[in-house]
């Protein structure tokens, strides 16, 4: 692992995205097939195939455990390593003891034989928690030779490379190092579920053998905030499609014959929690994979996010249940239909391809929509946006006519438009007990945000907005996945205990302001929790620039010119 850990880590050091993906075709090629399938995948922060929904199962504290039977260290020595790299990966690896006469002479940890090993750790089964972490320490922790294999072992592990490489580059590297068209790689990524089995078909030019693969979910395409009540400078010049924000849950369904998957922004699959769509899903002709958002909806009303709250993550539903909060699901967009993936097809022609498609029942439907002309003024603008809040929808999503689907990226393409910008999607990194009758509840939550090395940044306290059943629920969470018990250090962190960097959370606030008490530079003034996003993975969270940019358009209304940057 030596060889990817240096490509990593060069891939890390340099901003050009262009200098990252001729580091990465570089070690690609040099690798023989084995080699080449495992580490594209680790490069593309999975180490199994999409299609395999293979999962380790590794908390933190087993990783931590294995570490600590590998290299023996202490506590303290962890906590000062965590504080400075966020990270657990970066964390641990300094930690490595140097390997022992025996194991220099023991075999060496390539990507192919470390992802065999993985293999073994997944199929232990879920409460083989000892075996899981006696061949995470012996057969890959100890054979590391090296700081920098360890971390990156450690960071495959995690699934957290944080190193600025999106899926959409390490396929622009296997396009460059085997010299093939990166659109031919991710219809073959798309179509075969697994990007290493289409590095070594890219190498051997049998890319054309890979057939659609239903039942891999492919990355959701995101979209870009617009400031209400702006210039709406983004829309000028473009034809575009128009359609309600919903607020649900975005998932992607997959129906082949019998079988029907929905996946969720994580891409697990989420099917058994939703029963009705399932039966209504299974009537519809041939094979297909809709784009949409799951939402609570009844007698043709929308109800509000708090309902479909009851039916996440649930998976014994009673008939009570389903009649209280029936569901539905919106597709908004058409990914493939029978052996066609349609993702560098226009939006406009998806959309009428997928309205000619028959759905009978009510929990499967086509979400509205309509062309947008950027020409009728910010008014008509804002009159659309209006209809669809009485609708119960959050807003409104502005969608380019010709948009291709780009899978993972967040762009111009598509953007959202909602009333205030003074939400985000932020991840507790530290938590507290409460006071008064919640002494006995860790209620009070240290967020951060995505800062630009990737590092996580804290920017604010909240201790409000969630029930207290949600707060009973994390809590038991966190006393699990906390990272240490002695208080952080830091600017921001007052008396938090850090806890693993997973739990999202949606926080709205009123106003941002410049603020040296956290490590963002940033402060937010009256945030409160909108929902827990188990919906979101923390790799998506909001970044340090997206705050930077709500701050200037802050600003920016209240006729203050943002200050340069220093
Ligand atoms: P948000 O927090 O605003 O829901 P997000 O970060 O989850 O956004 P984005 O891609 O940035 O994801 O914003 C679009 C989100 O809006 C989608 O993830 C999806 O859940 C939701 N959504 C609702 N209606 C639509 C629609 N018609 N088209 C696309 N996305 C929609």
């Amino acid at each position: 692992m030596i060889r990817f850990g240096q490509t990593a880590d060069a891939i890390a050091a340099t901003p050009s995205k262009l200098a990252k993906i001729e580091l990465l075709a570089q070690y690609l090629r040099a690798l023989d097939d084995a080699d080449l399938a495992a580490a594209t995948r680790f490069f593309t922060g999975n180490p199994f195939a999409a299609r395999d929904q293979g999962a380790l199962s590794l908390g933190g504290s087993t990783i931590v455990a294995a570490a600590r039977a590998a290299w023996n260290f202490s506590d303290a020595d962890l906590a000062t390593h965590y504080r400075r790299h966020g990270d657990l990966g970066a964390a641990l690896a300094p930690l490595i003891k140097p390997a022992t006469r025996l194991e220099l002479f023991s075999e060496t940890l390539g990507p192919a034989s470390m992802k065999a090993i993985l293999d073994q750790i997944a199929a232990a089964s879920g409460k083989a928690a000892t075996r899981k972490r006696q061949l995470l320490c012996e057969r890959i922790l100890r054979a590391c030779r090296s700081e920098l294999e360890a971390k990156y072992a450690i960071k495959i592990i995690t699934g957290e490379l944080r190193i600025g490489l999106k899926e959409g580059l390490v396929i622009d590297a296997i396009a460059k190092a085997f010299e093939r068209d990166a659109a031919e790689i991710r219809r073959a990524v798309m179509a075969s579920g697994d990007i290493g089995a289409v590095a070594v078909a890219a190498r051997a030019g049998t890319l054309q053998e890979l057939a659609v693969s239903y039942g891999s979910p492919i990355g959701f395409m995101l979209a870009s905030p617009i400031l209400y009540g702006s210039s709406y400078r983004e829309l000028q010049g473009a034809k575009w499609i128009a359609e309600d924000k919903f607020d649900g849950i975005r998932a992607q369904l997959h129906k082949d014959g019998d079988i029907v998957r929905i996946f969720s922004r994580t891409l697990n699959d989420v099917a058994h929690s939703y029963p009705e769509i399932v039966t209504d899903a299974r009537a519809i002709p041939g094979s297909v994979i809709f784009d949409g958002e799951i939402i609570a909806e009844k007698e043709g009303r929308v109800l509000p996010f708090r309902y479909l709250q009851a039916r996440l993550q649930r998976k014994d539903i009673s008939a009570q249940l389903l009649e209280e909060v029936p569901v539905t699901f919106a597709c908004f967009d058409l990914l493939a239909h029978g052996q066609r993936f349609l993702l560098d097809e226009p939006l406009e022609s998806r959309r009428k391809e997928l309205s000619r498609i028959s759905i009978t029942g009510d929990h499967v439907r086509f979400a509205s929509w309509s062309y947008w002309d950027s020409d009728a003024g910010a008014d008509a603008l804002h009159e659309r946006f209006e209809d669809a809040r009485r609708r119960g929808h959050e807003g409104l999503m502005l969608k380019r006519a010709e948009s291709p689907y780009l899978p993972g990226r967040r762009g111009k393409w598509w953007l959202k438009l909602k009333r205030e910008l003074s939400t985000l999607d932020v991840v507790v990194v530290g938590v507290e007990w409460g006071h008064g009758k919640r002494a006995k509840v860790l209620s009070d939550y240290t967020f951060a945000v995505r800062g630009d090395d990737n590092r996580l940044l804290t920017i604010g306290r909240a201790y409000s907005g969630l029930t207290d059943a949600e707060i009973a629920r994390l809590t038991e969470w966190f006393l699990e996945h906390t990272l240490r018990d002695a208080p952080a250090a830091g600017r921001g962190w007052r008396h938090a205990i850090p806890v693993e960097p997973r739990v999202v959370i949606e926080v709205a606030f009123d106003i941002i302001q410049e603020s040296a008490l956290h490590e963002s530079g940033f402060a937010l003034r009256f945030p409160r929790i909108v929902r827990i996003r188990d919906d979101k993975p923390p790799e998506d969270i909001d970044t340090i620039d997206q705050v930077r940019s709500i701050y200037a358009a802050m600003l920016a209304r209240e006729g203050i010119a943002s200050p340069s940057p220093a």
